[in-house]
């Protein structure tokens, strides 16, 4: 799996299975998936803790990190899939919209070319 080939949905219905098989859907109200989101980006952000700006660049370089930075992020991803799910907010709709909202708050400078759909 690879974020070029991997749709969003593919993600989704994973995490969702992991946890249907579990029994866990009951505990995955909003507000417990917004809290254990919370969570998981304190423990990403254990990662980095201590870290200068320079080493947090090399990080991504060292396998230990690396393997750590990943299965956090992955974690935080795998809540925010859910939470979609849960809430049944479109996931890539919420991006594109939230991009456009940002691209009117924060404009390109002029003669930049913006990327926004
Ligand atoms: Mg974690």
């Amino acid at each position: 799996m690879t974020d070029a080939t991997t749709p969003v949905a593919a993600h989704k219905a994973a995490v969702r299975a992991f946890a249907a098989v579990r029994g866990w859907d009951p505990y995955h109200t909003p507000k417990n998936l917004t809290m254990a989101l919370a969570s998981e980006v304190g423990e990403l952000c254990d990662v980095f803790r201590w870290l200068t700006p320079d080493e947090s660049v090399a990080a991504g370089r060292d396998p230990k990190l690396r393997e750590a930075i990943a299965d956090e992020l992955a974690d935080v991803a795998n809540i925010v899939f859910l939470l979609s799910e849960h809430t049944g907010i479109d996931l890539s709709g919420a991006v594109a919209a939230k991009l456009a909202k940002n691209a009117l708050k924060y404009p390109a400078p002029a003669g930049a070319e913006d990327q926004v759909p």
